[in-house]
């Protein structure tokens, strides 16, 4: 009998379980999958290391969300590159994303305007991203379901920020309207390109506050960890598992049931029974996997159905040459200010470190071009136009990436092409649906699913619920959940087995333990 069973070993979930696993409780994670990672995963080639997804890591610097997780399970900081920021290819401009934030204030009114109106937009921004990034690693948690939440989050906002709360149903486009910006082209083309990727949504749709959050996420850090996510994983499953904790890869779990106050996982290696289970997978397949949370998830997945979209992601392992002459090894594009984003019109590059001989062999880098698309676009396809599609999409990235890196791919020595259908394959995500929902005014924040439907000791984490996307919003989520079940296991077991709870704390790990931790360079958790 496990204490928590988890399903999925994505960020959302291994971050979860380690937490768990680091406050003593017996954790399984199972993963359908020959690897963890999910979309923040990676795949190997020839001596390159891609990212299949996420290729940076959110606020993982001491003191950042990221950075808490590693505390809080006795990680030592990731080791890569910290991004000085990166570059943002607009059709008729450049602009240095710069994480220094007083290069970036100087930046952006060189380079988007300098007038009394840019100059408010920019302080207000500034403003909400301060209170709300402070207020999202202090662990506010949304929706917000009785009067202690709504305290709690009171009391991390700050009773004097709390006026800013009014911008809860505020859009992105109605802020540029109020500083009569509305019809900025160049403002409003940047700011789609950092709304898309963060939030999914648009200018209109983009709810702003999330919006402000999405659009510094570089002065919260951005890192590239050595080795790519291989080499972040290498590190975090070894640690999780020197703290005692169970990853069963290659084990999809086929359906849950919940039996006299027990679950009961059943998966294809046999049946595990847990006192508390976490799912850590798109709520489409929570609904699924669980039927009895399928009835409470209907309402959500229905109105969300709509708004769920793709990627599109060229892989390149090259020689150096090809990417040589960019001081920064990360750039985001726009062709165009008047076609619709995606297929494209806003692609992300991300170029391994120079050095990094993890991610690629000496004398060559690993490159990930993504852009998004529509899922309907990939429906339906037989073989012939599928593959017919996937290489026209694989070329054009690499066209438009010429704009930076003139002889990119000439002589590649890999070059592969994951699109929703590969999602779908390697994550199970239906349809090949990544990134959580497009987060609109109607279906983030409170009203965003939650982790907890109402089935006691069932709780849910990722990026289709509260805060959403990414990895820092996994990370955040898999805090909050953390905390419930193990608000849920103290009380089931009270003060007699409070030792299981601090087993894997420095002081109380044990002998094993210390010395595994010792042989991966890991630090004991500090007390909590
Ligand atoms: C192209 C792309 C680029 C991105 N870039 C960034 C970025 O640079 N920075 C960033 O922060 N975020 C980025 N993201 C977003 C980020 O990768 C995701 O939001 C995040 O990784 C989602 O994690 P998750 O744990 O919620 O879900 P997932 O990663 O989907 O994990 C769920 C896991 O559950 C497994 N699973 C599914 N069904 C079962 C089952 N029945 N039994 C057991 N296991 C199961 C899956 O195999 C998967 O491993 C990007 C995403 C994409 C697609």
């Amino acid at each position: 009998m496990y204490d928590v069973a988890i399903i999925g070993a994505g960020i959302a979930g291994m971050a979860t379980a380690a937490r768990l696993q680091a406050r003593g409780l017996r954790t399984i994670v199972f993963e359908a999958h020959g690897q963890p990672g999910g979309c923040a995963g990676f795949f190997r080639r020839r001596g390159f290391a891609f990212d299949v997804g996420a290729t940076t890591l959110v606020d993982f610097e001491p003191g950042g969300v990221g950075g808490e997780l590693l505390t809080d399970i006795g990680l030592s900081p990731v080791l890569g590159e910290a991004l000085p920021g990166y570059v943002a290819w607009l059709p008729d401009r450049r602009v240095t994303l710069h994480r220094d934030s007083w290069a970036w204030s100087v930046e952006r009114l060189r380079t988007l305007g300098d007038t009394p109106a840019h100059q408010r937009f920019w302080r207000w921004m500034d403003q909400l991203a301060t209170v709300f990034w402070r207020a999202s690693r202090a662990g506010v948690s949304l929706p917000l379901t009785g009067v202690g939440d709504v305290l709690q989050a009171a009391r991390r906002v700050g009773l004097a920020n709390l006026p800013l709360v009014r911008y809860l149903r505020w859009t992105m486009a109605d802020a540029l309207r109020a500083c009569g910006l509305h019809e900025d082209r160049p403002l409003r083309g940047l700011l789609s390109l950092l709304l898309e990727d963060t939030v999914h949504a648009s200018v209109e749709q983009a709810p702003l506050i999330n919006a402000a959050l999405g659009m510094t996420i570089r002065g919260a850090g951005l890192t590239r960890a050595t080795g790519g996510m291989h080499g972040f994983w290498r590190r975090f499953t070894a640690h999780y598992r020197a703290l005692g904790g169970t990853l069963r890869v290659g084990c999809p779990v086929q359906q849950v049931q919940k039996q006299h106050n027990v679950f009961q996982a059943r998966t294809r290696r046999g049946d595990f029974f847990a006192r508390q289970v976490v799912s850590a997978v798109p709520a489409t397949l929570t609904a699924r996997l669980i039927p009895e949370l399928a009835p409470r998830l209907r309402p959500y997945l229905e109105r969300d159905e709509k708004s769920l979209g793709g990627a599109i992601v060229e892989f390149l392992g090259v020689p150096e040459d090809e990417v040589a002459g960019q001081a920064f090894t990360h750039h985001q594009l726009m062709q165009d200010y008047d076609a619709p984003l995606g297929n494209g019109n806003n692609m992300f590059i991300s170029v391994s470190a120079p050095g990094d001989h993890d991610s690629a062999p000496p004398g060559c880098r690993a490159v990930m071009i993504s852009t998004h698309c529509q899922l309907a676009d990939w429906q339906g396809l037989d073989a012939d136009a599928y593959q017919q599609r996937k290489s026209e999409m694989g070329q054009r990235l690499i066209a438009y990436a010429r704009r930076v890196y003139p002889r990119l791919g000439q002589a590649a020595l890999v070059e592969e092409v994951a699109t929703p259908r590969t999602y779908e394959r390697f994550t199970q995500r239906p349809g090949g649906a990544v990134g959580g929902v497009r987060q609109m005014l109607t279906n983030s924040n409170q009203h965003a699913v939650p982790h907890d439907l109402g089935l006691p000791g069932c709780w849910l984490v990722g990026d289709s619920t509260w805060p959403g996307l990414g990895t820092v919003a996994c990370v955040l989520g898999s805090r909050l959940v953390a905390e419930r079940v193990l608000g849920r296991s103290q009380s089931r077991f009270g003060r007699s087995d409070s030792r299981r709870f601090g087993e894997a704390l420095g002081h109380h790990a044990s002998p094993k333990v210390r010395k595994s931790m010792r042989q991966e360079h890991l630090t004991p958790p500090a007390p909590a």
